[in-house]
C-alpha cells in the first residue's frame, strides 16, 4: 500500500504543529516513518487520504468499542448540534447520562463529567487528598493516568525514594508527593505505606493495565490493594479510563468483584467525543464544590454534544450486554489465531489479554510489570508494525500499546488479520 499523500500532509503539519501531531503517541517515533492521515472511518475500517482502507485495531485508543461512526452516536450528536452546542448552564441530558452511568457501575452514587481522562484522574487525586487531608499518592511504574504533573513520574533509584520528574516542567515539589511502586507487587506497596505512615491519600491503579501493553492484575493483587487501603485509610482509585464500559458494563469493579473508592472514566464514556468523568459514593463526592471545599470546574464540562454521544454509547452497551461476550469471543479467536501462526513461524512471543484488550510482546518471558514489558524486542515490533501496515492493518505505532477490539470487526476481518500476521512473521 502507498501512503504518499499522508507523508505530504505530515510535512505540512510539522510546519505549524509541534512534531506534526496534537498528541505524541500519534507520531511514528517508536517505529519510524510518518503517520497516516485519516479521511474517514466506518465500523471496523479507517479510510486514509491516499484512498487505502485499513482494518483498525486502535479505535481512537479505545473509545470506539462499537466501531467508527456508530449510527446512534452520530445521530444523537447531529440532532443536538442543531439545538446549540454549549450553554454553560445545566441540561437534562447531563442528569440522564449520570443516572445511567451510576446504574451501570457498582459502588458509585454520584459522577462528575469533565473533558478528558487526564482531567478525571487529576481531579480524582485532588478529591482524595481533600477527603483524607493527606498529600502523597502511590502510582505504579508503567501505568498512565494522563499528562497532569503528579503522574509524569518515572522510577527512582530505590523503592522508597521520592519520585523524580521524568518530564521537564514537573517541579521537584510535585514529584516528591508521588511514590512509585511495581505493578503486581503487593509487598512493594506495603513497604511504601509502612515508610509513609498516615501520609498517603490514595493509591491510583489501572486495574487492568493497558499502557505498557495489556497486563492483567495477578491473582490477589487488586484484593491486596483493597485491603491495604482499607487498613490504612487510603483511597483506592481505579483508573478505568481504558477499561470502563469496555471489559464489562461496570468495568473492572464488576469483572473482578472488587470495590474502589473513586473511579475514573474516559474514552468509551464519551462515545468518541472529549469526555472524562470521576465517580464515588456520595460521602466522598459531596466534598466537591459547590457542596464541599474541593474545587473542580470546567467551562465545557457536560457539553451537550459530548453528553449526547456518551449517552447514546452507554445506552447501546446497557441495552445489549451480549456485546461484552461477543468482544470476549472475537478477541479470544484473534489471540488463538495469532498464537498459532507465530508458533508455526518459530517467533518468540507472549500474548497478554483481558476481554477486548490484547497485546503481543516479542519476548518469551511473562509480561507482568513495566520491567518485563520493556524487555520486548523492538526491532521485531517495527517489522511487525510496518509489515501489517503494508497489508492494510493498523495497530498502535508502539510496542507499549494495547490493541482495542471493536464489536464491528467480523470473523472475516480477524481471519484476514491472522493471515497477514502469518505472512509478516515469515520476514522476521
Ligand atoms: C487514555 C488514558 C488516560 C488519559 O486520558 P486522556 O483522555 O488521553 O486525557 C488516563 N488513564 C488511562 C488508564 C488511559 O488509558
Amino acid at each position: 500500500m502507498i501512503y504518499q499523500r499522508s507523508s505530504q500532509l505530515f510535512a505540512e503539519a510539522e510546519k505549524v504543529i509541534p512534531g506534526g501531531v496534537n498528541s505524541p503517541v500519534r507520531a511514528f517515533k517508536a517505529v519510524g516513518g510518518t503517520p497516516i492521515f485519516v479521511k474517514s472511518a466506518k465500523g471496523a475500517y479507517l479510510y486514509d487520504e491516499d484512498g487505502n482502507r485499513l482494518i483498525d485495531y486502535i479505535n481512537s485508543w479505545g473509545p470506539m468499542v462499537l466501531g467508527h461512526a456508530f449510527e446512534p452516536v452520530v445521530d444523537a450528536v447531529v440532532a443536538k448540534a442543531k439545538l446549540g452546542t454549549s450553554f454553560g448552564m445545566p441540561t437534562e441530558l447531563e442528569t440522564q447520562i449520570a443516572a445511567l452511568a451510576v446504574s451501570m457501575v457498582p459502588n458509585i452514587d454520584k459522577i462528575r463529567f469533565v473533558n478528558s481522562g487526564t482531567e478525571a484522574c487529576m481531579s480524582a487525586i485532588r478529591l482524595a487528598r481533600g477527603y483524607t487531608k493527606r498529600d502523597k499518592i502511590i502510582k505504579f511504574a508503567g501505568c498512565y493516568h494522563g499528562h497532569s504533573d503528579s503522574f509524569l513520574i518515572q522510577a527512582g533509584s530505590g523503592a522508597i525514594t521520592f519520585g523524580s520528574p521524568n518530564s521537564p516542567g514537573v517541579t521537584e515539589g510535585t514529584a516528591k508527593d508521588t511514590l512509585l511502586a511495581r505493578y503486581n507487587d503487593l509487598e512493594n506497596v506495603a513497604t511504601l505505606i509502612e515508610a509513609n505512615k498516615n501520609e498517603i491519600a490514595a493509591i491510583i491503579v489501572e486495574p487492568v493495565a493497558g499502557n505498557m501493553g495489556c497486563i492483567p492484575p495477578q491473582k490477589g493483587f487488586l484484593e491486596g490493594l483493597r485491603q491495604l487501603c482499607t487498613e490504612n485509610g487510603i483511597q483506592l482509585i481505579f483508573d478505568e479510563v481504558m477499561t470502563g464500559f469496555r471489559l464489562a458494563k461496570g468495568g473492572v469493579q464488576e469483572l473482578y468483584g472488587i470495590q474502589a473508592d473513586i473511579v475514573c472514566f474516559g474514552k468509551v464514556i464519551g462515545g468518541g467525543l472529549p469526555v472524562g468523568a470521576f465517580a464515588a459514593r456520595s460521602e466522598i463526592m459531596n466534598h466537591l464544590a459547590p457542596l464541599g471545599p474541593v474545587y473542580q470546574a470546567g467551562t465545557l464540562s457536560g457539553n451537550p454534544l459530548a453528553m449526547a454521544a456518551g449517552l447514546a454509547m452507554l445506552q447501546a452497551l446497557n441495552n445489549d450486554p451480549a456485546i461484552f461476550q461477543r468482544l470476549e469471543e472475537k478477541t479470544a479467536y484473534l489471540a488463538a489465531g495469532i498464537d498459532r501462526v507465530l508458533k508455526a513461524n518459530n517467533v518468540v512471543f507472549t500474548i497478554n489479554r483481558v476481554g477486548s484488550m490484547i497485546s503481543v510482546h516479542f519476548d518469551a518471558n511473562p509480561v507482568v510489570d513495566f520491567q518485563s514489558a520493556a524487555k520486548g524486542d523492538n526491532d521485531t515490533f517495527k517489522k511487525f508494525f510496518h509489515g501489517l501496515l503494508q497489508e492494510g492493518i493498523y495497530i498502535a505505532p508502539s510496542a507499549y500499546e494495547t490493541w482495542f477490539i471493536t464489536d464491528a470487526l467480523t470473523y472475516e476481518d480477524l481471519d484476514v488479520t491472522i493471515q497477514a500476521i502469518e505472512k509478516v512473521s515469515k520476514t522476521f
